[in-house]
């Protein structure tokens, strides 16, 4: 994947992409707003979640070995998996143990995050995504783009192509006549999922939650897929990161309270699904349980990033998010897009280990919006900052970058008055040319250029370059403070 400069240019050039990203992530906002707004102790709410979130951390290798005896006791088996290869080979191991070469998958970001349906394919198994969004991303052999609704960057049209184009290849093919109406599109899909969910004899699902005192595992979602594919097959395996855990049954009221007005701006999710073990007769004879780690002990590891482990996946910092908005997701080229992907990648794949991932703390305003918005009250932008001078310590060795190079000189002038006063007489000259030269007016009426030879032009490519003020603060102060 490129760095998220070089992805996000060629993401803006698209207008389309920009007007369906700018009117999905504007209605969002707004039921998220008005229902948020009607909980009169939210901030306790979310107050209660980070410190529900951050004792379980503390104290998580007990929480997870009381999960893993809880899922046993009610007749599960609990894997362990280190990383992304280890998850995939177990789910790939339990699919030939039964002679299947086909599975339904719930909607699940743990498994997009270790690549498993490709990894399935590669063994011989083909995973079919059964929630919508997801389904208009498999079909359209695309990448999902936002982490609640992945195929945000499609508007109807696009979607009816999809189905016109993908089904038929895939299974059922779209009706004929197939519009583009909303309610015609999700007849068909589940026209084309019914004979899935009906075949298939094992499901892939993720966990929102998992209950160590209970090994009770939450799905919550609103199409009803999930149900399905958790009550359908024989088979059922979870592919649970391990920063989903939490103590107590009561822990997950305050979090059944957060998502949902969070994510979908609802008062409450239509399906949250909780199962526990197997039951004889009744749903999947047999549960499987993959608890992956990938990272996420490197995160625990990071005092300031730990936090990010607190994420519910709610999608809210990406709907409040500016950059976003005018990006998608597909520019920060991870299935965790937008604020918290501009974090979490980082924090789970370690800084200095490749260009793209050290570009993603750079990909933010700073502006605190989604700060603001994250129901479980994670500092992005603190954490971005931190992971920001990681990425700097990381790449000291060597030849310095320009900008090591002009931050550096920066500190030397700026270190000695004598060295600052004559770099101030300099900036009133820059003023008279800039002035002069600079073609365009910036609100205020400075005038700035807009471009500058290289390497300057590595500034100006995204910004304008103002004309200094004619007069620097020291000679004002020292005429008494006057025009
Ligand atoms: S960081 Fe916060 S707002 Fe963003 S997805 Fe996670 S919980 Fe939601």
């Amino acid at each position: 994947m490129p760095a998220f400069p070089e992805a996000a240019r060629k993401a803006l050039a698209d207008t389309q992409l920009r007007r369906n990203l700018a009117h999905a992530t504007g209605t969002i906002r707004a039921k998220r707003e008005a229902v948020v707004g009607e909980v009169a102790e939210w901030e306790e709410l979310r107050l209660a979640g980070a410190a529900i979130k951050d004792n379980t951390l503390r104290r998580l290798d007990e929480h997870l070995l009381t999960l893993e005896a809880s899922l046993q006791a009610r007749g599960a088996t609990v894997h362990w998996a280190r990383d992304a290869a280890e998850a995939c080979e177990i789910v790939a191991r339990i699919a030939h143990g039964h002679g299947i070469d086909e599975v339904v998958k719930v909607k699940s970001m743990a498994t997009q995050e270790i690549g498993l349906n490709e990894a399935l394919a590669a063994h011989g198994v083909t995973a079919w995504e059964t929630d919508l969004a997801e389904l208009i991303v498999q079909l359209g052999d695309d990448l999902p783009s936002h982490i609640l609704v992945p195929a945000i960057h499609r508007n109807r049209a696009e979607i009816r192509e999809v189905f016109r184009r993908g089904m038929a290849d895939a299974g059922r093919p779209a009706p004929p006549g197939l519009s583009d109406e909303p309610a015609e599109l999700a007849a068909a899909a589940r026209l084309h999922l019914r004979e899935k969910f009906l075949r298939a004899r094992m499901a892939v699902s993720g966990a929102n939650f998992a209950v160590a005192e209970s090994g009770t595992l939450v799905v919550v979602e609103s199409e009803g897929n999930g149900r399905m594919c958790l009550t359908l097959p024989e088979v059922l395996v979870s592919v649970v990161g391990i920063e989903k855990v939490v103590p107590t049954f009561a822990d997950l009221d305050v979090f059944l309270q957060l998502l949902p007005r969070s994510s979908t701006g609802e008062r409450m999710n239509p399906y949250t699904s909780t199962w526990s073990g197997v039951t004889p007769g009744d749903g999947p004879q047999e549960m499987h349980v993959v608890l992956l780690d990938n990272g996420r002990t490197r995160a625990l590891a990071d005092e300031v990033g730990r936090q990010a482990l607190r994420c519910i996946r709610c999608s809210a910092c990406l709907n409040v998010c500016p950059v976003y908005e005018r990006t998608g997701g597909h520019a920060y080229g991870s299935v965790y897009p937008g604020p918290i992907g501009a974090i979490l990648n980082p924090l789970l794949k370690g800084v200095g280990v490749d260009e793209q991932t050290d570009s993603l703390p750079y990909a933010s305003t700073l502006c605190g919006a989604c700060f603001e918005a994250c129901p479980v009250r994670i500092d992005i932008p603190e954490v971005l900052v931190h992971l920001r001078a990681k990425v700097v310590d990381a790449h000291r060795e060597g030849v310095p970058k320009p900008e090591a190079v002009a931050m550096k000189s920066a500190a030397w002038l700026l270190s000695d008055a004598r060295r600052l006063g004559l770099a101030e007489r300099g900036l009133g000259v820059a003023n008279r040319a800039l002035t002069r030269f600079g073609r365009r007016v910036l609100p205020g009426g400075r005038r700035a250029l807009g471009r500058l030879p290289w390497p300057g032009s590595l500034w100006t490519n995204a910004r304008d370059l103002p004309a200094p003020p004619r007069e620097s603060f020291r000679a004002w102060w020292r005429k008494g403070g006057r025009p």
